[in-house]
C-alpha cells in the first residue's frame, strides 16, 4: 500500500534535523579504531575489545530509536548492536545489517591524513578508516530507525538492526550469523556495505564469490653459481639444482591464462567485462630461511584471491582452478614429479537476489525520493558489488539481502579513505523510506 507522501515528509524532515547528531556519532564511532582483530598481521590481544566499544555506541542509538536492544558477544569484547523495534502486527519483517569491524591502516606512509581514524570533516566528507566501510552506513541505519521513532511513525512489520563484528575475515559465526542465531532474522536483510562505484548510492542485488588460496611450488637448492647450468640444463639439470621461484613463474602464467579466460567467458549484465579475476597478491619465495640470492630458491609460495562468476560457486570455481594448475604441473618435467600444492584458505560463495524480488522496484523508488532535490538526485542504479558482503550468510539461513549504502569502494581498504555526509543522509533516507515501504506502517 503506498505511503502517505505527507508522512513521508515528516520522517525526511526529521532526518534532516537529526543530520548533525548523525555526523557527530559517526564521528566518534571512526575515532575508535575498531581494526578487525583477527586480521592477518594484528595482534588479537590488542585490538579485541574496540569493536565492544562502537557497539555500545550504535546500540545507544538504536535505544534512543524505541528498540529493544541487546549485545550478543560469541568471543568477549566482540559484541554485535542487536536491536528489535516490534512491529504492529501484520507487516513483513526487515533486518538493517552493517559491519562495525574495519581493516588496518595499511602503509600509514601513503595516507595524507593526518589521523587514519580522526573523524575530522572536511569538504563534505567524514575522514578515517572504516568512515565509508562502513560505520556510516550502520549509522544511516540507526539513525533511520531514530527518524521513524521521532515522526510517530509505527511499522506493521518488526524492524531488526544488527551491527556485526568479523565481516573483514568472513568470521560470520561471531557475527552477522550469530545475531541470525540470536533471533535477528527478518524477511529481508538490508546491507548498508558502500555500493559506489560506478554511481553513488548503487542498489545491489548480486556479488561475486571470494576464493583465498596458496600455491607452494618445491625447488631444490644449490650454489648459485650453478644458476646457468640449471637453468639452462645442457650440464646438470634438476638433479643438481632448481630453483623455485623460476617453477612458481609457471603456475603464476597459466593462473593468469585462467584469468584471461574468464574474463572473455563469464560476463555478467551487472558487472563491467573483465570483472571475475585472479589477484597474485603475495608471493614468497627464497631459500630455505635465508633473504639472500646465493642459493637457488627452495620454496615458493604465490597467494591468491579470486573474485569469481556469481553464477559459479565455490566448487566449480575451485576445481577449474586446480585442473588449471594441474595442466601447468603436467607440462613441467619438475612440477610433473613435484605437484604444486594448493591449500584453501577462505570460501565465500557469491550472492544473487532474484530479478523479480519485491524488494528491487521499492528500494528504487525510495532512492529516487530520498534523494530527490538533492546533489545526488536522479534514477536508481543496479549494479554488482565490487567485493563479497554479509549476504552470503543471509542467504545461507534462507533470508533475501540487497545491498545499498553510502561509501566508495574504491576508497575502502585504501589510503586517504572518506565517505560522503550527503550520500551518508541520503542512505539514511531511504532506509526509513523502504522500512514504511516493506514493513507497512500501522
Ligand atoms: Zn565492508
Amino acid at each position: 500500500m503506498p505511503i502517505d507522501p505527507a508522512l513521508e515528509d515528516r520522517v525526511l524532515a526529521e532526518i534532516d534535523a537529526l543530520e548533525g547528531e548523525l555526523v557527530d556519532a559517526l564521528q566518534r564511532a571512526v575515532r575508535i579504531a575498531s581494526v578487525e582483530p583477527k586480521y592477518p598481521g594484528q595482534s588479537y590481544d590488542e585490538l579485541v575489545g574496540r569493536e565492544g566499544e562502537v557497539a555500545r555506541l550504535v546500540s545507544a542509538v538504536h535505544a534512543e530509536a524505541g528498540a529493544e536492544t541487546e549485545l550478543v558477544a560469541i568471543e568477549p569484547g566482540r559484541d554485535n548492536a542487536c536491536a528489535t523495534i516490534p512491529g504492529a502486527g501484520g507487516g513483513r519483517s526487515l533486518v538493517f545489517n552493517g559491519h562495525i569491524d574495519v581493516v588496518p591502516v595499511g602503509n600509514l606512509g601513503t595516507w595524507t591524513q593526518a589521523d587514519p581514524f580522526s573523524g575530522a570533516v572536511a569538504d563534505g566528507r567524514v575522514l578515517g578508516r572504516g568512515s565509508g566501510d562502513m560505520k556510516a552506513g550502520v549509522l544511516a541505519q540507526a539513525y533511520a530507525a531514530l527518524a521513524l521513532r521521532r515522526a510517530g511513525v509505527r511499522l506493521q512489520g518488526d524492524l531488526k538492526l544488527a551491527a556485526v563484528v568479523g565481516e573483514e575475515v568472513g568470521d560470520h559465526t561471531c557475527g552477522t550469523t550469530a545475531t541470525i542465531d540470536a533471533g535477528y532474522g527478518a524477511d529481508l536483510a538490508v546491507i548498508g556495505e558502500p555500493t559506489a562505484p560506478p554511481a553513488p548510492l548503487c542498489i545491489v542485488p548480486v556479488t561475486p564469490g571470494l576464493l583465498w588460496f596458496s600455491v607452494t611450488v618445491a625447488g631444490r637448492t644449490a650454489h648459485s653459481g650453478f644458476r646457468g647450468e640449471t637453468v639452462h640444463p645442457t650440464v646438470y639439470g634438476s638433479e643438481l639444482g632448481v630453483n623455485a621461484i623460476d617453477k612458481a613463474f609457471a603456475v603464476y602464467q597459466a593462473v593468469n591464462g585462467l584469468e584471461a579466460e574468464w574474463a572473455q567467458a563469464k560476463r555478467h549484465p551487472l558487472f563491467p567485462n573483465g570483472k571475475f579475476a585472479i589477484l597474485p597478491g603475495v608471493i614468497q619465495g627464497s631459500p630455505y630461511g635465508i633473504d639472500v640470492p646465493f642459493f637457488l630458491a627452495e620454496s615458493t609460495v604465490i597467494e591468491y584471491c579470486a573474485m569469481f562468476h556469481p553464477g559459479d560457486d565455490c566448487a566449480t570455481a575451485k576445481a577449474e582452478i586446480e585442473a588449471c594448475i594441474a595442466r601447468a604441473a603436467d607440462a613441467d618435467p619438475w612440477l610433473r614429479e613435484h605437484r604444486p600444492v594448493v591449500e584453501w584458505k577462505l570460501e565465500w560463495e557469491p550472492y544473487v537476489l532474484a530479478d523479480d524480488h519485491p524488494v528491487l522496484p521499492l528500494i528504487e523508488r525510495a532512492h529516487e525520493r530520498a534523494v530527490l532535490g538533492t546533489a545526488l538526485a536522479g534514477p536508481a542504479r543496479r549494479h554488482g558489488f565490487a567485493g563479497v558482503c554479509d549476504a552470503t550468510w543471509y542467504e545461507a539461513k534462507g533470508i533475501p539481502s540487497v545491498i545499498y549504502g553510502p561509501g566508495d569502494l574504491r576508497l575502502a581498504h585504501a589510503a586517504d579513505e572518506s565517505v560522503s555526509i550527503a550520500e551518508t543522509v541520503a542512505a539514511c533516507r531511504t532506509y526509513a523510506l523502504l522500512a514504511m515501504e516493506w514493513c507497512g506502517v500501522a
